[in-house]
């Protein structure tokens, strides 16, 4: 293995320790626990190499948003097994790649459309493996940039799902509008918390919509603020190397 230098090591160290010092004070501040936030660590803008120096530094959640980097990099870690970490897929996945892309991943955050709900049942029962746990990814401002569903279609998933013992899901994924300031991010983010306890009062018998993933480097203490379970830190992690 091509060996980081030991200053990029220590630099990824201190980055990722500033990360979760800087969650825990945002849960601080939110008056919530630390341990109910988990720091995905978005490792797309970097190589294999760093990625898995980013989980020798602590961090044991990575994840991409194209299927075929998160291929290329888990592949890197289980030729290097030393860590363990597990991969989160945060990005469209499209339907050709499900078989190789749905046994590399423990969460994907970015289901976003009946059909791959639909599809992703399908492989997980010929595969023969259990249940995949997911994210429905919403898009409650209707912000026609933004990605994830629409709340008919949310409602339509939902009631089908019942039917999908290859699917098990977990919670909602959300990003707030490109051009938010702080105050508009934490309404949007807030938006989706009620989202969320409006599906738990209508689905709870069925699902537990536990998982929150809101937040990104810009924009994670206001998603801490307003639920967010899991924040996705890319940016914030790579600075000083990339
Ligand atoms: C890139 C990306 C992130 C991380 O964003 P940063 O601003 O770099 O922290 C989070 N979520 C998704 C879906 C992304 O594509």
């Amino acid at each position: 293995m091509q060996q980081a230098s030991e200053a990029t090591a220590q630099q990824l160290r201190e980055n990722w320790s500033r990360a979760v010092d800087d969650v825990a004070q945002a849960c601080a501040a939110a008056g919530r626990e630390p341990s109910e936030v988990s720091i995905v660590g978005v490792s797309k803008y970097v190589g294999a190499e760093l990625a898995w120096q980013l989980a020798a530094a602590g961090c044991c959640i990575l994840a991409e948003n194209r299927p075929q980097s998160l291929w290329d990099k888990a592949n890197y870690f289980g030729q290097h097994d030393s860590v363990s970490a597990q991969w989160h897929l945060i990005g469209h996945l499209q339907r050709n790649k499900l078989k190789r892309t749905l046994p590399l991943i423990s969460l994907l955050h970015s289901l976003d459309s009946f059909r791959l709900a639909d599809a992703i049942n399908t492989e997980q029962l010929a595969a023969g493996a259990g249940p995949l746990s997911v994210l429905l990814e919403v898009n409650v401002t209707h912000d026609a940039a933004k990605t994830g569903m629409a709340l008919n279609e949310v409602h339509k998933l939902l009631q089908q799902a019942p039917h999908w013992p290859g699917i098990a899901i977990c919670g909602l994924m959300a990003m707030s509008s490109l051009d938010a300031d702080a105050p508009r991010a934490q309404r949007e983010f807030e938006q989706v918390r009620l989202l969320r306890d409006d599906l738990q009062r209508e689905y709870g018998q069925q699902f537990q919509f536990s998982e929150l993933s809101m937040g990104m480097s810009g924009d994670f203490k206001e998603a801490i603020a307003a639920g967010s379970t899991l924040v996705r830190i890319g940016s914030n992690l790579w600075r000083g190397i990339i």
